[in-house]
């Protein structure tokens, strides 16, 4: 049985209620007992844990120093191309969107990756919309090159069979970060009318695909905003544990995207506050203290100081989400609006000060 199967077994709505019906016995139990369930995440992301905030995040702040030490990972978006046969409602690269779509041919793929050399990233992310055209034969053109210049690789791309992502492995990628946006189907539905992505079982399968393909990592994902953001993270930590259970080769690391104001007018649904986002982390860390947990720039710079030194592992900097963004063509449209544009170097020096490992370049890694 699949997790879309076991979803199928699972009451969004009813998830959503036990969050707000917890009461504090549940965040004390929640916070003292030694492996915590998903209803004992419940309890860490509801309304009655906001009093007990101090606690969790310097329980947050002591098992990501345990288990990861003071290591900070820094990582660099590479952005392939922005054609994209979906139509997304929240995505400035919705095929619904008109503008002058980009697909990076194999030279400028080496001239961005010289420029992200000069920058100093050897973790590179690769990110392409979802599309026939940037799919499998393409991958095979451009990985090997990226691959050149990457320590670490890896991938945000559409969803792949088996033997694909058997093949991408081969071609030496090492993670692939395909998210799940909203375990709630009606909203999944409405927000993907169109293109392959409309088909929800076979992207929530693509982590046990990706599992039996032994990648090294898998990013898993929600978009927040979307839809009620408690009810679909105990969905998510739900498939994690899904994933635990059934593929417990492969690392898990999590992202935790906050919608933004893209192209085309969409604005979020369900916002979620800046409290919200760390009472949120904190709890995964709580519930899976092995999970590598990542924040993008779509995030301002003030609230990644704040929440990194407690429950992060890797963060981008630095970022270009346009296709040609540090070499080629400066000028195409973003993805998403970048909130925090410090240089890699700022950025590590102040994580540096705080006493955390900071790590970009190969040399340093592992070391
Ligand atoms: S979110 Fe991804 S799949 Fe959807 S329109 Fe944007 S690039 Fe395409």
């Amino acid at each position: 049985m699949s997790f879309f199967d076991e979803l199928q077994l699972l009451d969004f709505d009813e998830w959503g209620r036990t969050v707000q019906a917890a009461t504090e016995k549940d965040v004390i139990n929640a916070l003292t007992t030694r492996r915590r369930t998903v209803a004992d995440f419940a309890a860490l992301i509801s309304p009655a844990a906001v009093h007990f905030m101090p606690q969790i995040v310097r329980e947050a702040e002591r098992i990501t120093r345990e288990r990861f030490g003071q290591t900070l990972n820094m990582y660099l978006p590479l952005y392939l191309n922005n054609i994209c046969s979906n139509c997304c409602k929240y995505c400035g690269f919705s095929a619904g969107n008109h503008f002058k779509r980009r697909i990076l041919s194999a030279d400028e793929v080496t001239e961005e990756c010289e420029a992200i050399k000069k920058l100093g990233y050897e973790t590179i992310l690769v990110v392409t919309g979802e599309s026939a055209r940037g799919g499998m034969d393409y991958f095979r053109e451009m990985i090997p090159i990226v691959k050149k210049y990457a320590a670490y690789l890896m991938m945000e791309v559409q969803p792949l069979d088996v033997n694909d992502y058997r093949e991408l492995r081969e071609l030496g990628v090492d993670c692939v970060c395909v998210y799940q946006e909203t375990y709630h189907e009606p909203t999944y539905l409405d927000n993907h009318p169109h293109g392959k992505k409309r088909n929800m079982r076979y992207r929530m399968e693509t982590p046990e695909r990706l599992g039996e393909a032994g990648m090294d990592k898998i990013g898993m994902g929600i978009l927040l905003g979307l839809a009620d953001f408690r009810a679909d993270a105990c969905m998510l930590a739900h498939h994690i544990a899904y994933m635990r259970k059934h593929y417990w080769r492969s690392r898990l690391s999590l992202s935790f995207p906050r919608l933004r104001p893209a192209e085309g007018g969409f604005s979020p649904p369900h916002p979620v506050s800046e409290k919200e986002l760390v009472q949120f982390i904190c709890a995964f860390r709580l519930f899976d203290p092995e999970l590598e947990i990542s924040i993008s720039t779509r995030e301002s710079a003030k609230f990644r100081d704040a929440v990194v030194p407690i429950a992060i592992n890797s963060i981008s900097a630095g970022s270009s989400t346009q296709p040609g963004g540090y070499a080629v063509d400066k000028h195409d449209l973003p993805q998403f609006v970048i909130n925090d544009d410090r240089s890699a170097v700022e950025i590590e020096e102040h994580f540096r000060k705080l006493g955390l490992d900071v790590i970009w370049h190969t040399s340093r890694i592992g070391g």
